[in-house]
Parts: C-alpha cells; sequence; structure tokens
C-alpha cells in the first residue's frame, strides 16, 4: 500500500489510537457542544489517519449520547454508522480504481447538504483525500462552502493541502493532527493487530511513523510486497546486480511510489545523522523519483522493463563517485522512457 492508497468507506480500527483521542479532546474543547465554524481540513501526512480523524469527529458529533470526547458506540445514530447507513453523514472519495475526485460526487453531496436532517439537526459531509478533487470539483464545493445550508459540518482530509485550491484552503479552519511518538505507534499498533514488538516496530519503521498507514497496509495484506521491495532496494544500494526479481509483479507507480517512501526514510536518518554529502545524495535520488512519480500521475505509461533497468542503474549508483552524473542522465533522460512531462 502507497501514499496513493485508497482509503477504504469505513476504517474501522478496535481500538482509538490515543494520539486521536486527544485531536478529539482538543475539538471539544474549542467547540463546546457545537462546532465554531463549518469548514474544516484536518491535516495529516498520513492520509489514513486524516480520513480515521474525519470519521471518529463525524460519529462523535451526530451520536446522541457522547462519552466525553467520544461517541458512544451503542445509540441509533452510531448503529446507523457502523452499519454504513447514517442519513446525515455523506462520505465522499476516490471512487475504486480512480485517481480523482469527480464534480459529480460533489454536486450529490451538495443536494445531500440541503436535505432536512433525519435524526436531530446537524448534516455532515466528510471528504477524503480531499485533494483528489478536479478542479471542477473543487470549484463546485465552494459555494457549498460559501453558503452551506442549515446546520451543517465540511470535513476536508488530506495529507497533501497544498494540491487543494488557495480558495477551498481559506474557506476552511485548519486543524493539524498531533504527531504520535514511535514508541506510541508501536504499543498501538501491538493492541489493534496482536502482533509482536519487533513486528510493530518494522511496521513503524517501514511507514515512518505513520501507524494507521500501518494498520491499513496489514490489513490489505499488503506488509509482505512493502518488505520485499524495501529489502531489494537496500541490496541495490550495497551492490546487488541485476534488475530485482521481486520488481516484475509490480506495477510502475507502486514501484517509484514505495521507493519514494524508502528514499525518504534514509534522507531523513542521514539529515538525523548530519552526513551532508549522503543526505544530498538521497535528496538527489528523491528528486528523479518525484519527477518520475509527477509523470505517471499524469498518465505516462513507460515499457516497464525499461523504466526497471534505469531505476536499477541509478539506485545501484547510489554509493558510486558518478551517481550526480548519473542522475543528471536520467533526468534529461525521461524522454526516452516513456514518461517526458
Ligand atoms: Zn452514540
Amino acid at each position: 500500500m502507497s501514499r496513493d492508497a485508497e482509503i477504504p468507506a469505513s476504517i474501522r480500527v478496535r481500538h482509538t489510537p490515543p494520539w486521536l483521542e486527544v485531536a478529539l479532546q482538543c475539538w471539544s474543547a474549542d467547540s463546546p457542544g457545537q462546532p465554531r465554524g463549518h469548514a474544516f481540513l484536518l491535516l495529516s501526512d498520513d492520509h489514513m489517519e486524516a480520513a480515521l480523524l474525519g470519521e471518529l469527529l463525524s460519529e462523535t458529533q451526530l451520536c446522541q449520547a457522547p462519552q466525553g470526547a467520544a461517541a458512544c458506540g451503542e445509540c441509533r445514530s452510531c448503529r446507523a454508522i457502523a452499519q454504513g447507513a447514517h442519513g446525515d453523514l455523506m462520505v465522499v472519495s476516490r471512487p475504486e480504481g480512480k485517481n480523482a475526485i469527480g464534480i459529480d460526487q460533489i454536486r450529490s453531496a451538495a443536494q445531500f447538504l440541503q436535505q432536512t436532517a433525519m435524526y436531530g439537526s446537524l448534516k455532515i459531509l466528510l471528504i477524503k483525500d480531499a485533494d483528489a478533487m478536479t478542479l471542477a470539483a473543487a470549484n463546485s464545493l465552494l459555494k457549498t462552502l460559501e453558503e452551506p445550508a442549515g446546520n451543517t459540518l465540511i470535513l476536508l482530509t488530506t495529507a497533501e493541502a497544498w494540491r487543494l485550491a488557495p480558495t477551498i484552503r481559506s474557506r476552511c479552519q485548519r486543524f493539524p493532527l498531533p504527531p504520535c511518538r514511535p514508541e506510541q505507534a508501536a504499543t498501538w499498533l501491538i493492541s489493534e493487530l496482536d502482533c509482536s514488538q519487533a513486528e510493530a516496530e518494522r511496521l513503524v519503521e517501514m511507514t515512518q511513523c505513520q501507524p494507521v498507514a500501518a494498520w491499513a497496509m496489514q490489513q490489505a495484506g499488503e506488509v509482505p510486497v512493502r518488505d520485499s521491495l524495501w529489502r531489494s532496494f537496500e541490496q541495490l544500494g550495497a551492490g546487488a546486480h541485476g534488475v530485482p526479481a521481486d520488481w516484475n509483479g509490480v506495477n510502475a507507480s507502486r514501484l517509484v511510489s514505495e521507493s519514494l517512501v524508502w528514499v525518504e526514510y534514509h534522507t531523513r536518518e542521514s539529515m538525523m545523522s548530519r552526513d551532508r554529502q549522503q543526505g544530498e545524495r538521497w535528496l538527489v535520488l528523491h528528486r528523479c523519483l518525484t519527477e518520475v512519480a509527477a509523470r505517471l500521475k499524469q498518465g505516462a505509461t513507460p515499457a516497464h522493463d525499461i523504466l526497471t533497468a534505469e531505476l536499477n542503474r541509478l539506485f545501484r549508483s547510489r554509493s558510486h563517485d558518478a551517481f550526480p552524473e548519473v542522475a543528471t542522465r536520467f533526468l534529461e533522460g525521461l524522454g526516452r522512457l516513456g514518461v517526458a512531462g
């Protein structure tokens, strides 16, 4: 599972992560009874975590008997949410297999907000990965944000707020999630997945301390794929030759997004250890991969064998003196790779 992974309709965790409990408490403390504004941007580096907070907030705000800052889990409203059938909550996310939220989805959401509330007085629209909205969808949402109907709460979740139109951002109050510590993340993963301390620590490491993303990855059976890809990246850095067999069944965008997460992990590590030369090399590698990722997102379809051969060469040369030239040639040759801008 990569940063582009689809968010499930409902992220059902058994225990609310403690740092999200803190976020829920902050929200209630800021707005006892009713929220102050009607539109919020829930921000986290982990898009799964932002979406999970969106779900928890929706549940709490609609709950008929909230327990402090949390939903009771038993009232009519909570039961309806658990069944995915609450008449006053609409969840919008990228449709399966698509990479954007379209204008039709936002138009139906606007109509939904116009209708009378069925349970109480509040209606909630939750848009997960709001940065995936097309320009037309975002423009359509603007009107709803400017003139909300009745008692409505609009929650937009994102890990990449910069992708959102400034007009959308300026109409929402920002609600950044508190970061969690690696020990906290591991403890939560152990309770949630019944895994060992070592497994939990490896998950925290592989996701750069994004435990909700790690949880989702494990639920989707994706951990072995990331694990084998990461090992193959490490081996290339250590001088292994040939395109790793583990890359064969993996599509280009997955391969590139997994390498990006891996490179980001190492960039951060080398910055922490103040190894400037290594840090710069990781940054150059990062730039190469970001370029490829952006073009793949725009619809480029490179031949798999050519792309993997070039990535292989790039990764293998990271510790060689000629790495800067190899990276420059890689960037110049993106057109030949079939991923020209
Ligand atoms: Zn309830």
